[in-house]
């Protein structure tokens, strides 16, 4: 079976791990380096939490560098709202970096702090239209030309890939639609395009 790490300092790792498991995909939490190690892993999830505790428990239990090294090897990772700034190569009015891996700018809590929540739905690339929760969730605000916009609502970039990277600004994890995994695993089976037949 098809083995994904989920990152599980802070944050909704545990509905990421429901969700693989109704895909099959076996599931190690990720909570100190040799959990890196102790079964080769597919592919990463960095969940939704809150950035800044997330990097700062990174560093902490000695998991930034091995983890960094796993992405830039080429180890196929979905990085969902917290996820996302941490692979994020700049953050708009921060000159935090954390992961760094992913050419494009995150603006944190861009929809507010106190009315930041709220559901929608939008086109995620060729799969269709699906359900998207935000919750103080970061957007894009600008990609590099090697990184593909995937899904936009009200013309602020919510998802988008480079390479073995694929995040997204809302929580994928927090609905029933399980399209944004099914993303992952195909970018795991090395399927350049994820959607389209
Ligand atoms: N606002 C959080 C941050 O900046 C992200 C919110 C989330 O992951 N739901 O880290």
């Amino acid at each position: 079976a098809t083995t994904v790490g989920v990152l599980a300092v802070q944050g909704a790792f545990s509905e990421h791990i429901t969700a693989l498991k109704q895909l099959g995909v076996h599931c190690i939490e990720i909570r100190k380096p040799t959990d890196l190690t102790s079964h080769p892993l597919d592919g990463l999830v960095l969940p939704g939490g809150e950035s800044t505790v997330i990097g700062k428990l990174l560093r902490e239990l000695a998991l930034f560098e091995p983890l960094k090294d796993l992405i830039q090897a080429g180890l196929p990772v979905l990085g969902t709202c917290a996820g996302l700034i941490l692979l994020a190569g700049q953050i708009a009015e921060d000159d935090t970096i954390h992961f760094g891996t992913m050419n494009m700018v995150a603006r944190r809590n861009a929809y507010g702090r106190q009315l930041g929540s709220f559901q929608t739905e939008a086109e995620f690339d060729a799969c269709g239209t699906i359900p998207m929760v935000f919750i103080r969730a970061p957007y894009i605000e600008s990609v590099g030309v090697d990184v593909e916009i995937l899904a936009t609502v009200d013309n602020h970039i919510v998802a988008a890939r480079q390479d073995n990277m694929v995040v997204t600004s809302f929580h994928p994890e927090l609905t029933a639609d399980l399209t944004v995994h099914q993303y992952l695993l195909r970018l795991v089976q090395q399927k350049a395009k994820p959607c389209v037949a």
